[in-house]
């Protein structure tokens, strides 16, 4: 299994010099399980993901998996080069918005006027929509397992459990995490996954005055981590106000209390 992050910031994308190091595109990443690809998002990451899969005429096949869809997560979807193309087969998924919504008319909205200049008829891929809820097991594929549940965020996110061929990557963004229920449905989620990448959005200090905005801390994250016996935690979706000398810092508290915890890095590949 091999990740990719092609969008870390949350919220809003703050490319310039201040964010070079960690990257301004907001949520978007690749998993490949062998030969099969995985999105985890369609933030503005996207576009670029899209550019680089055309270069490789063995792939024509993908799936999206979304988490929710705040603009920050979605807003990459009409810019996705494979939606463009005839021979290209692409199926999205997202959590928790039927029975009043769904997936599809969530894209064909926010590619409608006065948002965006073309509809999604534009797009020549065979494009699948699939909706479901958060507890349900996903087998886009034999070899692959996606067990969904419930996080802490408005709008109702979806965390992800990916499981092949031995290893276990696991999404939980966006979510804030207080103790209870859902913890332990995201403690599961996560439970001695390789790979946990977590919402660590704020500090503890910024969460005196952003409690109930739907996002963590790395200090909640590392709880989490502890508990579930995550192998690696990831921390992702960095608020756009810090730059890359305030991550930096961050990145060092978050490894000395747990050893071995990533920051994540807009164009970091792990191998899992
Ligand atoms: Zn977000
Ligand atoms: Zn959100």
């Amino acid at each position: 299994m091999r990740v990719r992050f092609w969008g870390v910031r949350g919220s809003i994308a703050c490319p310039g010099p201040a964010t070079m190091r960690y990257g301004g595109n907001t949520p978007c990443i690749e998993v490949r399980c062998g030969e099969r690809v995985l999105i985890f998002d369609a933030g503005t990451g996207l576009r670029s993901l899209g550019i680089e899969l055309l270069k490789d005429k063995k792939i024509r096949d993908v799936d999206i998996f979304i988490t929710h869809c705040h603009l920050d997560h979605v807003s990459g979807l009409p810019f996705f080069a494979p939606f463009f193309r005839e021979d290209y087969r692409v199926r999205v998924w997202a959590g928790n918005l039927m029975p009043s919504n769904s997936i599809e008319h969530v894209m064909r909205k926010l590619m409608s006027s006065p948002w965006f200049p073309v509809p999604i008829e534009i797009f020549k891929a065979k494009i699948e929509f699939r909706d479901f809820k958060s507890g349900d097991v996903l087998r886009p594929h034999d070899e692959i397992t996606l067990r969904t549940g419930l996080l802490d965020h408005p709008d109702s996110t979806n965390g992800y459990r990916l499981e092949h061929g031995g290893r276990t990557f696991a999404l939980l963004c966006d979510t804030e995490g207080f103790p209870g229920k859902r913890d332990t449905e995201m403690v599961s989620l996560a439970r001695q996954a390789d790979l946990a990448v977590y919402d660590a959005t704020f500090t503890e200090g910024e969460m005196t005055s952003k409690g109930g905005w739907g996002h963590s801390t790395w200090m909640r994250g590392v709880r989490m981590a502890n508990e579930a016996k995550v192998k690696h935690l990831c921390l992702f979706h960095h608020d756009p106000s810090h730059d890359d000398d305030f991550m930096d810092k961050l990145a060092a508290e978050a490894n000395d209390v747990r050893a071995g915890t990533i920051t994540a890095r807009e164009g970091q590949i792990i191998d899992l």
